[in-house]
């Protein structure tokens, strides 16, 4: 195009295409639902608009939030249309190509070490899996503000450059985008409606707008024939001269005949149901997966872990429908330290608010997905009044109770699953801080290989002793190593084995559990009951330890001790109480590298 202002794709973005573009990855497929997925979210841009202001919708197609698939045989271009909110230059620009988002370089890096292409969308790039099956992309776009009825167009081939200029040769757009594909040749499987058809049911099923393609179909047209053709039409199919058949009828067929004829019309492919209005008892464990493969952009093979599913009834009413991700999302410890962003979407009376209330679960459940549906809350104000209606603080705590209920469940069915996958996510530490009886571990004596719970070591402490003893490390063969453990052991008590690198996070939060503190047996501080003979011993050895602490000068010891934490060996570096632990300085270092 003429008046085409060039861009350059910025570095990380450039690089992400070329990944995508060289990828010898074999699905394809994804990028339709990547496509949908935007068309979807911009369409829950526009009825989120239309809530305080009606005229956004404009009149006539251009008010129907639908999506639009279209294929062009012989031009071999693939055209996905959405009557959302669209884009301005701007955006065009900042949004589809020269500001990279926190996912690409992560995605890029993923993509680097043979990660799953699959996964592109929960990145927040998947607009460029278009270049899996395109080597020239268009997208059109007119946004709702651009009250000059601009049109303006996005074109790349993926060589490092984009172009955008003003539609002038297209017919006007409406509102919305139409991205087209123009297809490599060994994509031209694209092209074909039932393909199509198959992709939409298979990763699309849950989107809450309707999905049209417009395909072509071969129709029975009933035309007046001449004697001549009927005759010819009775004999190539005698079964149509039935017995039962009236002579008026009869004598009708011989008037008109039948011919094929193909025509086109949008065929509406997915039946818009919302998974969490309907009672639980009638929705499939694998509709439930599905649905959160399709909420949580989460295409991997694994199934949620688990998901609660009801209605809450009374002053406030609301549907929701809660999962436990199969794996900890990528971006968690980001997300967790950077913004307060849950993954619930909330909805009024079925339509998409926002997924950016901060106030719908607390900060340790973060990692959960699902979505809230409420009666309650009004459709016509402001997020901002949104977040402060008074309903929300109710809807919060029923979904505590909930979420917190489901994970209990799976404490309790099945603590290894919990604890190796469960285990990996930083919230644990907030969430074991708030509910310490949902946590298992590892623990030494008792154990027999088993994981026991916080209540259970409690059950099994020994008399008058007052502190959880545990103590952190990479494995609970190296702890069973460890000198620390000499005296404890001999002693018969009770040591909980952290190994994982987040429990020393986790300890850092965790100060008591039901009115027991928690004692680091490697940190100062250990007490084993009196020990008479210990006071003496402090008397008799201090020449010793004033001239060891000397010899260490003040910088590297804080303090020399006699104590009775030994039994064999005849010391060891002991961290202070507020200190870092040997094994949290590994931890920290190894994350600096
Ligand atoms: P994500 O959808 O996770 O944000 P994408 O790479 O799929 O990431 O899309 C990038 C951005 O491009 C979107 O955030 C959106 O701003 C814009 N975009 C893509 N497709 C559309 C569309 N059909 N309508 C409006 N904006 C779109
Ligand atoms: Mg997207």
């Amino acid at each position: 195009r003429s008046s085409a202002e060039k861009f350059e794709f910025q570095t990380e973005v450039s690089r992400l295409m070329d990944i995508i573009i060289n990828s010898l990855y074999s699905n394809k497929d994804i990028l339709l639902r990547e496509l949908i997925s935007n068309a979807s979210d911009a369409l829950d841009k526009i009825r989120f608009l239309s809530l305080t202001d009606k005229e956004v919708l404009g009149e006539g197609d251009t008010a129907k939030l639908e999506i639009q698939i279209k294929l062009d045989k012989e031009k071999k271009i693939l055209s996905i249309r959405d009557r959302g909110i669209g884009m301005i230059k701007e955006d065009l620009i900042k949004n589809l190509g020269t500001i990279a988002k926190s996912g690409t370089s992560a995605f890029v890096e993923k993509m680097q070490s043979g990660g799953d292409l699959n996964l592109i969308g929960q990145f927040g790039v998947g607009f460029y899996s278009v270049y899996l099956v395109a080597d020239y992309v268009e997208v059109v776009s007119k946004h709702n503000d651009d009250k000059q009825y601009v049109v303006y167009v996005w074109e790349s081939k993926a060589d490092g450059s984009f172009a955008i200029s003003e539609d002038t040769w297209n017919e006007p757009l409406g509102r919305g985008t139409e991205i087209r594909l123009h297809l490599r040749d060994e994509a031209k499987e694209y092209l074909e409606e039932d393909k199509l058809k198959d992709l939409v049911k298979k990763y699309s099923e849950f989107i809450n707008f309707p999905i049209y393609l417009w395909s072509t179909k071969e129709v029975d047209v009933e035309v007046p024939a001449d004697e001549e053709e009927t005759s010819e039409e009775e004999d190539s199919n005698p079964e149509t001269t039935k017995e039962e058949e009236t002579e008026e009828s009869e004598e009708k067929k011989a008037k008109t005949k039948i011919i094929k004829e193909t025509t086109s019309e949008w065929e509406l492919l997915n039946d818009v149901k919302a998974v969490w209005l309907r009672s639980p008892k009638e929705v499939t464990d694998e509709e439930y997966s599905k649905f959160y493969h399709s909420l949580a952009k989460d295409f991997g093979d694994d199934k949620p872990m688990a998901w609660s599913h009801f209605t809450a009834e009374g002053d406030v009413e609301f549907k929701a429908l809660l999962f436990v991700p199969p794996k900890a999302p990528h971006d968690l410890y980001e997300s967790y330290y950077n913004n307060n962003k849950s993954n619930l979407k909330l909805y009024v009376r079925r339509v998409f608010i926002s997924d950016e209330f901060d106030d719908l679960l607390p900060k340790y459940l973060s990692f959960l997905k699902g979505i809230v549906d409420s009666d309650t809350l009004p459709l016509n104000v402001s997020r901002e009044m949104l977040q402060q209606h008074s309903s929300l603080k109710t809807i919060k705590k029923k979904l505590i109770r909930k979420a917190l209920d489901m994970i209990r469940k799976i404490a309790e069915k099945d603590p290894e699953e919990y604890i190796n996958k469960d285990k990996t996510d930083e919230e644990k530490s907030e969430m074991a801080e708030k509910k310490g009886q949902y946590a298992k571990f590892w623990n030494d004596t008792k154990s027999d290989g088993k994981l026991a719970s916080l209540d259970e070591y409690i059950s099994r402490m020994k008399p008058g002793q007052k502190d959880i003893f545990h103590i952190t490390g990479s494995s609970k063969e190296q702890l069973e190593k460890s000198p620390f453990l000499e005296r404890l052991t001999k002693k018969n008590y009770e040591v909980i084995f952290f190994t994982d690198p987040v429990d020393e996070y986790l300890m850092q939060y965790l100060m008591d559990y039901e009115d027991k503190k928690f004692q680091n047996v490697s940190k100062e501080g250990l007490k084993l009951g009196k020990d008479s003979k210990l006071k003496d011993l402090k008397e008799s050895f201090k020449e010793l330890t004033d001239w060891w602490k000397k010899a260490l000068e003040s910088e590297n010891v804080d303090s020399v001790k006699i104590s009775n934490r030994l039994h064999n060996t005849p010391c060891v570096v002991v961290t202070s109480m507020y200190g870092c632990s040997a094994n949290m300085e590994k931890i920290m270092q190894a994350q600096t590298l």
